[in-house]
């Protein structure tokens, strides 16, 4: 449906945009960015913040996705636009997968990769170290394709949506794989403390929800299908009898399968279904990465403050991501634990909050999620790799183009000009 943006997923921000272009042939979009002062690729509209804003946007979305297996089916390659539930869908029909899924299938392929979205478990990467190349049309408007190898490919695949328009993305795929979901509840802060590293590695992708209440909440550990018996319990949180969602009083049905059925791998590493509202739809979100080792502390700081931000919690969730070599990803050469909130609707009450939260988490080498709600400035500055990134924005995009705000401001600072 051709429309143009005027909020994102939640509706807890309001786009500016003025027009919507949308191209429907490789020519066009070329042609259209060639000639454009200034446009925004925009994915599905699932971030929080002012990343995915911009004056004209530019849809993908009638550009066909042509998927394609390539590499003796190790690869595929399809449009950037594509969502991973369609993603899914296709390789399924050729018996492959990706190696992990967000908590929700419904974002481009494009956007999640921009930001780093990421699933959980030790020894799963970001979504976007499953990226083997790219196809991008550069701020004059020639195409350019990148391939892991090239000194630049480090540099673009977590892009901000600041070097171009990704139109084709090729990912590492594998055999198709099972996975079940079993949740643990009733987990104490002791046993958390004490225990975190056993806890996160007890599955292929592990999630710790809380509240931030007297509990620490409940354990969702996904494993495949070469994995032992289910155990009753773990470290004292018992394996639920009946099925659970996320965020305490929802509909368990939006979730997807557990009590331990095995299914496809894309049906089960997500926690929403394709098709149901993920998550509560009302919401604004915060994440933090910070280094695996700090752990321990970090959770033990922000219990110490937690009158301060726990009233406007709907959910809360410690996952794990493994480290990686991509120059803008928290995850660069470091393992992460990372602290996701799911708050209430109230903008202003959650950026005091958060403000309290970045605060605590400093001293951890914290790192906020791209497409989330951060309220500190020159974040690029945190990254060792951001000057060669700003050279790379330099040849990409010398004009400005794909440049906003967000962009120049929360992340570049001076160092972008
Ligand atoms: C309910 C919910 C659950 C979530 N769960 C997770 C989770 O489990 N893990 C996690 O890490 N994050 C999660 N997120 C955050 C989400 O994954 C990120 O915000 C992601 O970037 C959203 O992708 P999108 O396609 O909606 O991108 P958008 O928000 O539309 O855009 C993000 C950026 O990508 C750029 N972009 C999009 N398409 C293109 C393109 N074709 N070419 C160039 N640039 C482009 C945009 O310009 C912008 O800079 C969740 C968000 C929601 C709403």
């Amino acid at each position: 449906m051709r429309r143009i943006p005027t909020t994102n997923w939640a509706a807890s921000f309001s786009y500016g945009f003025r027009d919507c272009l949308y191209p429907s042939s490789m020519d066009a979009v070329c042609e259209i960015v060639a000639r454009s002062p200034k446009i925004k690729a925009v994915g599905s509209g699932h971030s929080f913040n002012a990343i995915a804003d911009g004056e004209v946007a530019l849809s993908l979305t009638e550009l066909p996705i042509n998927p394609v297996i390539e590499g003796d089916g190790t690869q595929v390659s399809i449009g950037a636009h594509c969502t991973y539930g369609e993603l899914a869908l296709f390789l399924h029909r050729h018996h492959l997968a990706v190696h992990n899924l967000a908590s929700l299938p419904h974002i481009s392929i494009a956007g999640a990769i921009a930001t780093a979205t990421h699933g959980s478990g030790n020894g799963n990467g970001n979504l976007a170290t499953a990226v083997s190349g790219l196809e991008i049309v550069s701020g004059d408007g020639r195409l350019v394709n990148v391939a892991r190898g090239d000194a630049d490919f480090p540099g673009m695949v977590v892009h901000l949506g600041a070097l171009g328009v990704v139109t084709r993305v090729t990912l590492d795929v594998q055999p198709e794989f099972q996975v079940a979901q079993c949740v643990y509840e009733g987990l104490t802060w002791d046993k958390l403390l004490a225990n975190l590293d056993e806890i996160m590695a007890a599955g292929y992708s592990v999630s710790v929800f809380t509240q931030w209440g007297q509990q620490a909440g409940s354990i969702w550990v996904k494993r495949t299908a070469s994995a032992n018996e289910w155990p009753a319990a773990i470290y004292g949180a018992a394996r639920a009898m009946v099925k659970r969602h996320p965020i305490s009083g929802l509909d368990a049905q939006n979730s997807t399968e557990q009590l331990g059925q095995y299914g496809r791998w894309s049906d089960r590493l997500p926690h929403f279904k394709m098709g149901f509202t993920p998550s509560s739809g009302e919401e604004i979100q915060s994440e933090f990465h910070l280094p695996r080792e700090y752990g321990v502390a970090a959770i033990d700081a922000l219990l110490s403050i937690r009158e301060r931000f726990a009233h406007l919690v709907q959910a809360a969730e410690f996952r794990t991501v493994a480290a990686d070599e991509l120059w803008l990803s928290p995850q660069y050469h470091r393992d992460t634990l990372s602290i996701h909130f799911t708050w209430i609707r109230d903008q202003e009450a959650v950026n005091a909050a958060v403000e309290h939260i970045e605060q605590t988490l400093s001293r951890f080498m914290a790192l906020p999620h791209w497409g989330k709600v951060f309220t500190r400035r020159h974040i690029g500055a945190k990254y060792e790799k951001l000057p060669e990134f700003v050279r790379l924005r330099d040849r990409m995009d010398p004009e400005r183009t794909f440049s906003n705000l967000w962009l120049e401001d929360a992340i570049l600072g001076s160092s972008g000009n």
